[in-house]
């Protein structure tokens, strides 16, 4: 079982939860100048979006990577709003026979914007199609079976592909190559994610203050995703309260209440120090033992949990293991044993 199938969802998780955040799509900043943080990535694809309308081509293929809800889909729709163009959206474990692949491409009119999301996992045979495709604008498809087989070209418009991966070392390097612009997206500060957390208040019609925006953002993980599902839940106390305003003090209390704490840690986070803790004295311990004593699938751990405990210092993966950082024992106010290695908090949140 994969995370894809299992039920697994947490208020904190970076991935989408399809219930809860398929209904924000009409609240997505639509122009690049809507669009917050991330200055250098704005600044270049305003560039190369500038460039493509003045020679009147086909903007160049773009891959964007970095971790889940970020906004790389975001930046996929805003290209395609920027350039006049239409856009069509698939994802690469969804393509599974080259017919797919072909419908989708001879589907698309001059210059629109191809969208494949989790672009590392399409299937060899799918991308050995979209090299010719992505270089000369060509198909090449074998049709029939046996001696009676033959390939036939076709054709295609020109097009822009937006490939959008979270594991760029995934990537197969022939694919990547094929991307004329490479966008790396990084997690956002606390500012930026206080301006994101204001405009979607206001878009949802909620008082925010800007106190409260910020408690918000500094639990959110440097993800827009996990701020914009925490701000809904947060107005689902709200609604059932006495006050109208979310300030700091409502946003900590709520925040508490739906058990993520000052940084952003929710019970599994925690389970998972305080298991490598007290049953392995701090660790080092190796994935199948956590996997077994968490009752928790391994990509599941190295997937959605370990991540953002990694990026906060918290924990560090080395050969013998995963073990709990001085800073870990600390926020679990624990004193840290001489040997924890003292780590430095990345993301400066709190
Ligand atoms: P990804 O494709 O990287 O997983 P999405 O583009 O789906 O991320 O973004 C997740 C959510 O965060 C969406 O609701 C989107 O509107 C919001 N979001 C992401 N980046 C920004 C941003 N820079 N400004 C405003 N909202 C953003």
């Amino acid at each position: 079982m994969t995370k894809e199938d299992s039920n697994y969802e947490r208020l904190v998780q970076t991935q989408s939860i399809n219930e809860i955040d398929t209904h924000d799509i009409s609240l997505r900043p639509k122009k690049i100048s809507e669009f917050i943080g991330q200055p250098q990535v704005q600044k270049n694809l305003s560039t190369f979006i500038a460039a493509a309308e003045t020679r009147k081509e086909a903007m160049d293929h773009v891959l964007l990577f970095g971790p889940p809800g970020l906004g790389k889909t975001t930046l996929a729709q805003i290209i395609s709003f920027e350039l006049g163009v239409g856009i069509r959206s698939t994802s690469g474990p969804i393509i599974n026979k080259a017919g797919d692949l072909a419908a989708l491409l001879t589907n698309l009119k001059p210059k629109d914007v191809l969208f494949i999301d989790e672009i590392h996992r399409l299937s060899p045979n799918i991308e050995e199609i979209l090299y010719p495709a992505m270089e000369d604008l060509q198909l090449d498809l074998i049709i029939g079976e046996g001696p009676s087989a033959r390939t036939i070209k076709i054709d295609l418009p020109p097009f822009t592909l937006v490939g959008a991966t979270t594991r760029s070392g995934l990537l197969t390097t022939p694919l990547r190559d094929r991307f004329g612009i490479q966008i790396r997206m990084e997690f956002y500060n606390p500012n930026d994610l206080v301006q994101i957390l204001l405009k979607l208040a206001e878009k949802l019609n909620v008082n925010l203050k800007k106190n409260g925006a910020y408690e918000i953002a500094r639990r959110s993980r440097g993800t827009p995703r996990v701020a914009g599902r925490l701000l809904r839940r947060v107005r689902d106390i709200l609604s059932v309260s006495k006050t109208n305003i979310i300030d700091n003090k409502f946003a900590d209390n709520a925040l508490s209440q739906l058990d993520v704490d000052k940084s952003g840690l929710d019970t599994i986070d925690r389970k998972y120090l305080k298991i490598i803790i007290e049953k392995y004295n701090g660790g080092p311990v190796g994935l199948d033992t956590l996997s077994a004593t968490l009752s928790e699938q391994k990509d599941m751990i190295e997937e959605v949990i370990e991540p953002y405990l990694l990026q906060r210092g918290l924990i560090q993966r080395s050969s013998r293991g995963r073990f709990v950082s001085a800073s870990g024992w600390r926020h679990l106010g624990l004193n840290p044993p001489k040997n924890a290695e003292e780590q430095i908090d990345l993301t400066n949140f709190s």
